[in-house]
């Protein structure tokens, strides 16, 4: 009789326990995705539809690869990595390969990655040597007792745990070069003889992309939440064309361009870094959110359109909350920009309409 009654009691157990066994197997979280490839004057009517169908090409293929690893239960980190390699891969971006030139003629690169789960940061400044400045970062983070390292040092340090390291010739582009050149013109300044390495010029000067005396846009962000429940931020650039005396923008600031943390939100910014690193954007507006309880996008356009307008700063930003909230906002013409979220469709765009977003 008591054998009965305790096998009731363990089939009920069972019973209770089925559940929560399955529960335990669904993921916790659905995973979302956010990427901006930088903010400035980017207007429809001075890109040509093969401009444009390139920028949504990249933008898709590597928000598709950051969607895949976060699909497969990886990690926000792993994603935001994966997606920014691709960019500072792709001349396109003012990040890595394509970067833009500072006054001296060279690329000098920044990037940084925070983790919300621990509060863990990597950053990095002025590298020139290190193929992917994103994959730098996260080893700051990771494999050294330091949250920035900057120039020599840190491609130094790049070397030592096995990142790839470049020629400086390897970022050049054409496009940029002379890109840069015309600025310098313009303003009367000295132009640097052209870098040692980089393939002879050509014969017709390249078109230009870009509205003359706009903002050098270009530089590449992400923010991930996985399926774990955690979210990341990461962000690689090559900082404002003719940039000088080592200068170093909002990018590898944490809580400037770079911000994330599991109590709030993760950010990542684009723009004029000297009005971000003022105004500590990406902390701010996850300040916003944690203390003063709004909504993800209430606090980026409050942050953009009142704080950074107030300064007369100009980008944008994308942000991304545990809960799944997802935000894009900006105060520019354009701002290249690419979301997705489980179940959901991949969402892009480059031109300021709509500008800002709310799922
Ligand atoms: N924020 C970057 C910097 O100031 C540039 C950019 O976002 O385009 O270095």
């Amino acid at each position: 009789m008591r054998n009965t009654r305790r096998m009731l009691v363990y089939a009920a157990l069972f019973v209770v326990m089925l559940p929560v066994a399955a529960a335990q197997q669904q993921p916790a979280h659905h995973w979302a995705i956010v990427l901006h490839g930088g903010a400035g004057v980017i207007e429809r009517r001075t890109m040509d539809p093969g401009t444009e169908a390139a920028y949504r090409a990249s933008l898709t293929q590597a928000i598709q690869a950051g969607s895949a690893i976060l699909a497969q239960g990886g990690s926000s980190l792993d994603a935001i990595e994966a997606a920014i390699r691709i960019l500072e891969d792709d001349p396109l971006f003012n990040a890595g390969r394509g970067a833009v030139f500072t006054a001296e003629g060279k690329n000098e690169l920044d990037a940084a990655i925070m983790d919300g789960a621990t509060l863990k940061a990597g950053a990095v400044a002025g590298v020139t040597r290190t193929r992917h400045p994103i994959s730098l970062a996260r080893a700051v983070m990771e494999k050294s007792p330091h949250v920035m390292l900057i120039g020599a040092g840190a491609d130094a340090f790049a070397g030592e745990v096995g990142l790839e390291q470049a020629d400086p010739s390897f970022f050049f582009t054409e496009r940029r070069w002379q890109s840069l050149v015309r600025q310098l013109k313009k303003e009367g300044r000295p132009i640097p003889p052209r870098p040692s390495g980089a393939p002879p010029p050509p014969p017709v000067p390249m078109a230009e992309i870009e509205a003359a005396g706009a903002h050098k846009f270009g530089t590449v962000g992400v923010v991930a939440l996985d399926r774990a429940g955690n979210i990341a931020a990461g962000a690689s650039t090559g900082g404002t064309q003719g940039k000088r005396w080592g200068r170093v923008g909002d990018t590898p600031i944490i809580g400037a361009g770079t911000y994330a943390s599991n109590q709030s939100c993760a950010v990542s910014a684009t723009g004029t870094g000297e009005y971000f690193i003022r105004l500590t954007v990406a902390r701010e507006v996850c300040a916003l959110v944690q203390y003063k309880g709004m909504k993800l996008q209430q606090a980026a356009d409050q942050v953009i359109h009142k704080e950074l307008k107030a300064l007369d700063g100009d980008g944008g930003l994308i942000a991304i909350a545990p809960d799944g909230q997802m935000a894009w906002s900006f105060n520019t013409p354009g701002m290249y920009r690419a979301l997705q979220a489980e179940g959901g469709k991949l969402e892009i765009g480059i031109f300021a309409e709509p500008s800002s977003n709310t799922e």
